[in-house]
């Protein structure tokens, strides 16, 4: 089910029309399903204790889609100080924002304790000693180690250079408890794009289990445990979505359980991207050349800049030809002009027969898709539309120019002579 059905059927009968006023490449969100699918999420984890989701700013970083999050009630997952004072600039304050940052500066602590600062969630042990204006909540990142296995995209925890491990974690917490914390949650983020709710359903039962622990030996309470994000999306036509419905029942048993063990349950937060915006955007290219050369190639005009997955990962993306019925379907490599040769969004992929000026929609970018973007080889970063719930189309970030790439050359040079 790659790319909502409902998002196809909207974007269809304008797409023409908004390629002629807009000019391609350009990323398309759909405000509709973002908002159907978030009130879905809202309405399946409504009685799960003091459900929350912070939204990783990471996946999509524009300023209207933070926006759509914060009439959601979502918090904001931030990694880098440009996100934070992104997510600051809408109003986010205090407690609205996560601050999950990794192999963190001191410079990031101090931004972090400014301007209403955030829930602080240190990535290592050391880092306790580190942090200028300790907030009262803190959390820490959890990573278990052995004890659980990742997946291809994130690798095994023992390989993963994030978070506190676990023979570490009681001391942790002493430590904070040191400085005068009191209050405290539980973090962690061990998978990407899981397509098995088990897996979510697995790392909560871990997250109860550890708290249980650090409480059994410090005596504290949390406030809550945070999952993280990685559920997954069903990029193929038949990867089977993951069953949220099934992740929430199974997460307000276990807390359930714990509440009466333990007699008090901790508020539970995730921090989804890709399961919150990344099947509503859509990348919208144009054929430039057909080419035949040892392989069939369809190239566009984006390349990278505007999608890096693909070649990063080998990730599919679904790619569909506007108005292409009843063509015959050959198989394409679909490239770009980046000069890597794994500057592809499709490897020998049956596609309906395209000519030049054929419009491409490549599937399900609504997250870690333009927010990739680099700019390797002089190539620019394009524009971000948002397909509004009224029905209007709107420029929501206006594509690189060669004047934005040259502007780092636009500085007070300085020349030193080291040693004389
Ligand atoms: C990237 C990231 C997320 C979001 O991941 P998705 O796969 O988009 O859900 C959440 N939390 C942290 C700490 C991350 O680094």
């Amino acid at each position: 089910m790659p790319m909502s059905h409902a998002f196809e059927q909207r974007l269809h009968p304008i797409l023409l029309e908004v390629v002629r006023e807009f000019g391609t490449p350009f990323h398309i969100y759909d405000e509709e399903g973002i908002i159907n699918s978030s009130e879905l999420l809202k309405e399946t984890f409504r009685d799960v204790y003091g459900f929350k989701e912070y939204f990783a700013v990471k996946a999509t970083p524009n300023l209207e889609i933070l926006k759509i999050m914060q009439r959601l009630g979502f918090g904001f997952d931030c990694s880098s100080v440009p996100e934070l004072i992104m997510s600051r600039s809408i109003g986010a304050i205090g407690e609205d924002i996560m601050f999950t940052s990794n192999n963190t500066t001191l410079e990031e602590f101090k931004v972090a304790a400014t301007d209403g600062g955030c829930i602080l969630n240190l990535d290592d042990i050391t880092l306790i000693e580190k942090v200028p204006v300790f907030p009262e909540l803190i959390c820490f990142r959890y990573n278990p180690g052995p004890k659980r296995t990742g997946n291809r995209m994130i690798g095994d925890p023992v390989e993963s250079k994030y978070g506190v491990r676990h023979e570490q974690i009681v001391e942790a917490y002493r430590q904070a408890m040191e400085r005068g914390v009191e209050s405290f949650g539980l973090h962690t983020m061990i998978c990407s794009n899981q397509l098995d709710y088990r897996y979510m359903v697995e790392t909560v039962k871990m997250l109860i289990e550890v708290i249980e622990l650090i409480s059994s030996q410090l005596g504290i309470t949390f406030q809550f445990i945070n999952v993280g994000g990685g559920i997954g999306i069903p990029y193929k036509p038949d990867d089977r979505p993951f069953n949220m419905a099934a992740f929430a029942e199974e997460s307000k048993d276990l807390l359930e359980q714990f509440k009466q063990r333990v007699g008090y349950v901790p508020r539970f937060y995730m921090e989804s991207g890709r399961a919150i915006t990344g099947p509503h955007g859509a990348l919208i290219v144009s054929v430039t050349n057909r080419m035949s050369k040892y392989r069939e190639y369809v190239g566009v005009d984006a390349c990278m800049s505007s999608l890096m997955r693909p070649a990063l990962y080998g990730a599919y993306h679904h790619i569909t030809v506007l108005d292409s019925k009843n063509r015959p379907v050959e198989t394409v490599d679909v490239s770009g002009s980046l000069c890597e040769n794994n500057d592809k969004f499709a490897i020998g992929r049956p596609l309906p027969k395209v000519g030049e000026d054929d419009i491409l929609l490549i599937h399900d970018t609504g997250a870690h898709g333009y927010a990739m973007g680099f700019n390797y080889n002089g190539r620019l970063r394009p524009k971000e539309l948002l397909l509004c719930r009224d029905k209007k189309v709107k420029l929501i970030r206006r594509e690189e120019t060669v004047a934005d790439y040259l502007k780092t050359f636009d500085f007070e040079s300085r020349v030193i002579r080291p040693g004389g």
